[in-house]
């Protein structure tokens, strides 16, 4: 049967009419670089592990899994440290959904979540999707924040919610611990820092983490998609206060992490470390990047990830295209003049810069 019906005609939430959702191109084209994936396979020792346990898995599949999760829980906390106990981690098919459970216990209809953009494209999308309004607060030009002016924002907006995302994406730029300690100080509700990008930060920048002990309405998440190479997967995570974990239990669905995720994400935390090998390498990378960026007559901003968003673009869409027709997906991420590029493997950043050095320099 023919599509008979167009949105318009549904009886479509008000609040929804209008929207777009999510939509990063998904083409298939030899070098994809536009969703800071980590572009290294899962290591095939660590893919046979996890295989083993998935098979284990799928012979009690007839079986609810266990709600709690609790070995992932306790695998979490063991790998995150800072004498977490299982009790303080939460987990989500990707850290998305986690976000999406914060929103759904302490936003939604006539509450507010606020930002400093440009930042994570996903944040507003997932405040609608509750119901509740985002409201966008602003960086200096250089994508950084102080403390003073992001507790002045802060108080001003008096936000339900609050997401901080260091390093930001898509800037890349990361947040001092004073910027996290002001705006939980100058907020009245939930504050959250999105670490996502964490593992590709310098070795000695201290985490969220640290500020976790006696403040009852931060949360810190992050995600397997990124250092792990882990985004097929869809595993994201969190650490909080008991009673944080708590709210987060009453919006989840039933059984929301399946017993094949919950196996195959077990499975591959036993192997940090060889999961997060290629970490220092994709650095190296785009640290490669930035340096060529400039060597080029573009602008990359100091990146904290594994991406890196570089402005003196003069046609961002036709730079895109030309690179896209030379087989190299990057991401146009809204901003004027401005290109985002995540750091591949070796070979895949090479092409990138060999195909952007065949287009020309930057005017
Ligand atoms: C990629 C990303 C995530 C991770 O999303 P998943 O749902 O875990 O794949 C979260 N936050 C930010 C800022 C990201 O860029």
């Amino acid at each position: 049967m023919g599509r008979v019906t167009s949105l318009d005609d549904l009886p479509l939430r008000d609040d929804l009419r209008g929207l777009t959702p999510y939509g990063a191109p998904q083409a298939p084209l030899p070098v994809a670089l536009n969703v800071n994936e980590n572009t290294h396979p899962v290591p095939e020792a660590v893919v046979s592990d996890i295989l083993d346990d998935v098979a284990l898995a799928l012979s009690d599949v007839n079986r609810y899994p266990d709600r709690e999760f609790t070995g992932l829980r306790e695998a979490f906390a063991g790998y995150l440290g800072h004498e977490l106990a299982p009790e303080q981690i939460w987990a989500g098919n990707g850290s998305n959904e986690v976000l999406q459970h914060i929103l759904q216990a302490f936003a939604g209809p006539g509450r507010t979540v606020f930002g400093f953009g440009p930042t994570y494209s996903m944040y507003p999308l997932l405040t609608r999707g509750t119901g509740a309004t985002w409201v966008a607060g602003t960086r200096e030009d250089d994508y950084t924040i102080t403390a003073e002016d992001a507790a002045a924002q802060v108080a001003a907006a008096d936000p339900d919610v609050v997401l901080l995302c260091t390093p930001n994406n898509p800037t890349g730029t990361p947040l001092g611990l004073d910027v996290v300690e002001a705006v939980y100080e100058a907020a009245r509700g939930i504050v959250v820092v999105d670490e996502a990008y964490q593992e590709f930060a310098p070795k000695d920048a201290a985490s969220a983490l640290t500020l976790l002990a006696g403040r009852p309405r931060l949360a810190i998440s992050r995600t397997m998609s990124k250092a792990f190479a882990f985004a097929g997967a869809r595993v994201g995570y969190l650490a909080a206060d008991p009673a944080f974990i708590d709210a987060l239990r009453l919006v989840r669905l039933p059984y929301h992490l399946s017993a094949l995720t919950q196996a195959a994400a077990t499975a591959a935390l036993r192997s940090a470390d060889v999961m997060l090998a290629m970490v220092d390498e994709i650095v190296e990378q785009r640290d490669r990047i930035s340096a060529t960026l400039e060597a080029l007559g573009y602008t990359p901003h100091p990146s904290w990830s594994n991406f890196v968003l570089f402005g003196g673009v003069e046609k961002p869409q036709e730079l895109w295209q030309a690179l896209y027709d030379r087989g190299v997906l990057i991401r146009d991420v809204g901003i004027p003049n401005h290109l985002r590029v995540s750091a591949g493997t070796e070979a895949e950043t090479t092409a990138f810069l060999d195909a952007l050095a065949s287009i020309g320099s930057a005017s």
